[in-house]
């Protein structure tokens, strides 16, 4: 298993809510024939669970609580990723302002984050263990869940540009909220992900930097293609000097 695991890699990706990680994760994996795994559908899943169920969201034990009643699944179909609660697809429902309005409270709570970084260490070693390579998104994916990535990318942008990008997906979504709206969210997001006690939104040290404020999809979606070949180039060199020097 082992052998397996270090042929295959991780691509980890963290940034702020709108940074374009979702698009670009997606796009990436296609072109690469990767699995991307969007971490941030297991914690809105949650958080819907905790809607579903009048759970109060300042009761934290019992918001924690709810994880070992219900049962979160995603599945990956033709390079869509669908996220299940207990058996039911709810991958548009987790998407509404009132979900997004608390996940970023319930997700802060320690042993929520420490019950979903078990499960996408579990979902990201499965695939692995079957020879895929993946390309996990969220916030901590490059400190936390998978520190020992051997490709590490912070994806940003300005709050301005991000708060413009969410407002063209809700719309899309059917989603009705002004701009100022999206971009008082945005922020108080950016607020609360940034000072998580665990798990908080930075930049891993050896993470590289992609500013996606002025560029286009297809601009970023290159340039981090780039970053996967070049770095994975690097890791197989290392790997294969190794071999050679416990070879000799
Ligand atoms: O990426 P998305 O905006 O869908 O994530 C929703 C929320 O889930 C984030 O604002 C963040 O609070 C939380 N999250 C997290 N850690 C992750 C992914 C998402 O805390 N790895």
């Amino acid at each position: 298993m082992e052998g397996r695991i270090n042929m295959s890699y991780i691509v980890a990706i963290d940034g702020p809510a709108g940074s374009g990680k979702g698009t670009i994760t997606k796009l990436v994996a296609k072109d690469l024939g990767l699995v991307s795994i969007d971490t941030g559908m297991l914690y809105r899943c949650h958080a819907l669970a905790v809607l579903k169920n009048n759970i109060d969201v300042s009761d934290e034990e019992k918001v924690e609580e709810i994880l070992e009643k219900i049962d979160i699944n995603l599945k990956n179909k033709n390079n869509r990723q669908s996220v299940f609660l207990n058996g039911e697809d709810v991958t548009d429902q987790i998407r509404t302002p009132e979900v997004t309005g608390i996940v970023s409270k319930t997700s802060s709570i320690f042993g929520v984050r420490e019950k979903i970084t078990r499960l996408e260490r579990k979902i990201g070693y499965e695939w692995l263990k079957e020879g895929k390579n993946i390309i996990m998104e969220g916030r901590d994916i490059t400190t936390v869940v998978f520190p020992e990535a051997k490709v590490k990318i912070y994806l940003d942008a300005t709050p301005i540009e991000r708060a413009k990008r969410r407002c063209r997906q809700n719309k899309r979504n059917g989603i009705n909220q002004s701009f100022e709206e999206v971009l008082q969210s945005i922020m108080e997001r950016d607020k609360n992900d940034m000072n998580k006690k665990v798990g908080a939104l930075k930049k891993a040290p050896d993470a590289i930097y992609v500013d996606s404020s002025k560029s286009s999809v297809n601009k970023i979606k290159h340039k981090i293609i780039k970053i996967i070949k070049q770095k994975t180039k690097e890791n197989r060199n290392e790997h294969y000097k190794k071999n050679i020097k416990s070879n000799s």
